[in-house]
């Protein structure tokens, strides 16, 4: 199987590096591709985990000559949802007729679903990273600021704290743009009786959290209340409800049908949750589609949401861990409705 999904390779053997191709032979140890920047590094972090073969021209070439001395392996699988056809065209070439490909999907992320003990801990320090950088966020957020400014400090917090990386553009939006569920930061002025979203992540060890909190700026009206009370309430039942072994659409139904019972279904438009790992959006899937059972050991977010155009909208996403004997909540953050700045 040749492996070219880079957070797969990074699964596989521990290498961190932004080139590699990675070959698993059936019958032989796998051999990692790279090139000269990553030769110190790459044999620290990879240890017996693969071969390692610095290539000085292009890791397509040497792929090419590592599969023709693999004898007897006339198929060879490959990531279709992550194999571009310029590369595929490069690599098969005049040998395209050689091998029999065969197109495999999610192979890999599969494996990614279950984490293992060392894997939950980094995912934890990712979360409390996450939540002391938004305690102190909020401390220092104030009306008369942007969008903007807050993310700035908010990723300050973050990186001071220790965080590798922010693992996706940190959403903060305000007032009526607290209604688009995916907002990026913009210039936008926070002003007071509003409400201000963020959603946003850190990262250890490679591995992300995903945290949403939405507060109210200055003061709060009995409508924004009640809408923060009903998402609020469909978190924690979601939270405390879900199962391993549940179906993903059963998992999602408990916070929808909650959010539907209160005649908000309408607002809700988005899935409950997914996996997260050493990406921020992997398996298994919470929503209304998804039919596979969530696998035990798995990470998910719970993050329902109620949007009203034009108004504004409130999300609250917690990171649960999905132990044999019931769901874990990772995230501890307050779920009450906050007057800040
Ligand atoms: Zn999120
Ligand atoms: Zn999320």
């Amino acid at each position: 199987m040749l492996v070219t999904a880079l957070p797969n390779v990074r699964y596989l053997t521990g290498f961190t590096g932004s080139a590699a191709l990675l070959v698993v032979p059936a019958e032989a140890p796998p051999v990692l591709l790279t090139d000269f920047r990553y030769d110190v590094q790459v044999r620290d972090e990879v240890g017996e985990h693969a071969a390692v073969r610095i290539e000085p021209a292009s890791l397509w070439s040497g792929l090419r000559d590592v599969l023709l001395g693999l004898e007897g392996a006339p198929r060879i699988a490959f990531e279709s949802a992550h194999l571009l056809h310029v590369d595929f065209e490069r690599l098969a070439g005049d040998l395209a007729g050689r091998w029999h490909w065969r197109a495999t999907i999610g192979m890999v992320e599969a494996l990614r679903e279950r984490k293992d003990a060392e894997e939950l801990a980094c995912i934890r320090e990712a979360v409390r990273i996450a939540e002391a950088a938004l305690e102190r966020t909020l401390r220092e957020v104030r009306t008369g600021i942007t969008e903007l400014q807050v993310a700035g400090i908010l990723e300050h917090h973050l990186r001071d704290l220790g965080s590798e990386a922010t693992p996706f553009e940190t959403i903060v939006a305000s007032g009526e743009r607290s209604a688009l569920p995916h907002a990026r930061a913009s210039h936008r002025v926070l002003q007071g009786g509003e409400f201000l979203l963020i959603d946003f992540g850190a990262t250890h060890g490679g591995y992300c959290s995903d945290i949403t909190r939405t507060v109210a700026l200055q003061s709060v009206n009995p409508e924004m209340q009640a809408i923060h009370d009903v998402v609020r309430e469909a978190t924690l039942s979601a939270s405390a409800g879900v199962r391993a072994g549940m179906r993903g659409r059963d998992a999602d139904g408990i916070a929808r049908g909650y959010i539907e019972g209160r005649g908000f279904g309408e607002l809700f438009g988005h899935s409950l949750g997914h996996g997260i790992g050493l990406e921020v959006h992997e398996g298994p899937r919470l929503a209304r589609t998804a039919d596979a059972p969530l696998p035990p050991g798995a990470v998910i977010t719970i993050e329902p949401g109620i949007y009203r155009p034009g108004w504004g909208g409130v999300r609250i996403e917690d990171d649960v861990y999905l132990a044999d004997e019931g769901p874990l909540v990772l995230t501890s953050f307050p779920r009450e409705l906050l007057i800040v700045g």
